[in-house]
């Protein structure tokens, strides 16, 4: 079809030309968008907000092609995927002929949006276990006349059902005039691997993702349409010139910064665990008839005994989205740990009293290094350094291990240069997420102190005062370990000392300079060990505070 997707538009899209806006700098006086010559007065980083962004922001778009494994020509980033599913329709319905097909229960701001467009709307309800029916689904696309679009979302909100044959590639082929819109807002949580991959193989297949869910950045709002570049050339003629702030640009390109994603990832597994355990609890809850198995970050619940539910989540301030008059059930997000725990109360759970576990992130981003570092006090399942140099990741994997805390700990750094600022940074960082993460101080050990380590014996001692101090005793035979600088050994319990506010007192003897570096990283951390462990909640100072 060589008018792809010319055919299946509204005219007057195909027919008007683009509004024409500059955004951006060319590098050029630019005197042609009426702009303030000004930077606003001191907002920190503004030095651009007096002029109008592009309307797809190159560096963003790029990030997100990235992110998705695409290609930036077929992105189009938007304000949260909503904006990509108006921004479909107002392209391809043309109000009182074309139609759209949806399978219910789903994601109610299709019909919406067919709605105010004007647009028809099929529905091929999902069957009694919430599963797609297959075979009604191709059969009504195939014959529905003026069909121009089917959203499919996958996990679908709100039943976190999954689909899992070839329906998409069935009707991708069988309906070659009818975009085929796969709606992955949870993509990120579920088993199987994302329709992004197929784009370039079907130019009627689109896939929207968002950043609001997994990429916690609902409030910024940023989604994508991911589709054939011609579909996605049209689409741009609908979008508003300047839907992308430009703080909001920086916002995102801040969350998804290369060191970021294994925050992000680590997240991810927690949140997945905590899907687990919600699962596995609220099927004892009282109030409930059948928690349905869910691939999406929430759970669809039948609630039975609906009056005392409601009454218990009122006065416990929890809130949870009530489908009952439409399908009958309920939905509930999954929140954090603690959250979920409050939660689980409301539904008439009883649950041991646990302590949160205490965790500390800490995202540090400067013109040398761009480092993300999450520790857990309390679950030190969860143990890897990337730093780009080896010897060091070992240290910090070793100081984390013998230390018996969780680090997930990634640092992009100026390498080339040297290891310097890789080097303090992440020292920095990691003080400071340590420190964080002993919040009050309630409980714990406050003092280390250990002393011999084979051939080569490191005394280190630990208070965990919130001042900072360090010495550091000890003569390195040689100046290098691998890219490791023997020099950067005292500097990074300096910087540690620094952020965490701890002392920190190192004598270390030896004749060789790798068992001398690693007897400091493992008696510092065999001495924070006893420091951090807590017990009680006493704080371990005569004051009252640490
Ligand atoms: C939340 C959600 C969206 C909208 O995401 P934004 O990017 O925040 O607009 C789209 N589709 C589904 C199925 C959702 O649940």
């Amino acid at each position: 079809m060589s008018n792809w997707p010319d055919n299946i538009a509204r005219k007057a899209i195909v027919d008007f030309a683009a509004y024409s806006a500059r955004g951006g700098s060319t590098g050029a006086l630019h005197l042609d968008a009426n702009e303030s010559p000004y930077a606003p007065p001191p907002v920190k980083g503004a030095e651009e907000y007096n002029r109008y962004p592009e309307q797809q922001p190159p560096a963003l778009r790029q990030r997100l092609a990235d992110l998705y494994g695409t290609t930036a020509e077929r992105i189009m980033v938007g304000r949260g995927a909503d904006e990509a599913i108006e921004v479909l329709l107002r392209t391809f319905c043309e109000d009182g002929q074309d139609n759209i097909l949806i399978c219910s229960p789903t994601f109610g701001y299709y019909k919406t949006c067919a709605q105010i467009q004007g647009a028809g709307i099929i529905d091929v309800p999902l069957t009694k276990d919430y599963q797609w029916d297959t075979a009604a689904v191709l059969k009504r696309a195939k014959t529905a006349r003026n069909l121009k679009i089917v959203f499919l979302c996958t996990p679908n909100n709100p039943t976190g059902t999954v689909i899992n044959d070839n329906l998409v590639e069935q009707l991708c082929e069988a309906c070659p005039e009818t975009l085929i819109v796969v709606d992955e807002a949870y993509e990120e949580f579920s088993s199987l691997p994302s329709y992004t991959t197929k784009i370039s193989s079907f130019q009627n297949l689109v896939a929207m993702r968002t950043l609001s869910k997994a990429y916690a950045l609902a409030g910024v709002r940023g989604g994508v349409a991911i589709a054939d570049p011609r579909v996605i050339t049209l689409m741009l003629k609908v979008l508003p010139p300047y839907p992308i702030a430009r703080p909001v640009e920086k916002a995102i390109l801040a969350a998804l910064s290369p060191a970021a994603m294994s925050t992000h990832a680590a997240r991810l597994d927690e949140w997945l665990l905590e899907r687990e355990r919600m699962f596995t609890e609220l099927q004892t809850s009282p109030f409930i008839s059948k928690v349905w198995p869910s691939e999406a970050n929430f759970l669809l619940i039948d609630v039975k005994d609906d009056e005392t539910l409601m009454r218990e989540l009122a006065r416990r301030q929890v809130k949870i989205r009530d489908y009952r008059s439409t399908t009958g059930h309920m939905r509930i997000s999954i929140g954090s740990p603690e959250e979920n725990t409050v939660a689980l109360k409301a539904f008439g759970i009883a649950l041991p009293e646990t302590r949160p576990d205490r965790i500390g992130e800490v995202h540090r981003t400067t013109k040398e290094t761009d480092i993300s570092v999450r520790v857990n006090l309390d679950d030190a399942s969860a143990i890897k350094s990337d730093t780009g140099i080896g010897f060091y990741d070992h240290m910090l994997e070793s100081l984390a291990k013998h230390g018996n805390f969780g680090l997930i700990l990634t640092c992009k750094g100026d390498l080339e240069i040297d290891a310097h600022h890789t080097v303090e940074d992440c020292a920095l960082a990691l003080g400071t997420a340590l420190k964080q993460a002993l919040g009050d101080k309630a409980g714990i050990g406050r003092f280390g102190f250990v002393m011999p380590m084979d051939e080569t014996q490191a005394r280190v001692a630990i208070d965990l005062s919130g001042r900072a101090a360090m010495t550091f005793k000890g003569e390195f035979p040689t100046d290098h370990v691998g890219e490791f600088p023997a020099e950067m050994c005292p500097h990074v319990f300096e910087s540690l000392a620094q952020t965490l506010g701890a002392a920190i007192q190192i004598d270390v003897e030896g004749e060789n300079t790798h068992h001398m570096i690693e007897a400091s990283f493992k008696g510092v951390a065999r001495a924070l060990r006893p420091a951090f462990a807590r017990s009680g909640t006493d704080i371990a100072s005569t004051k009252g505070v640490i």
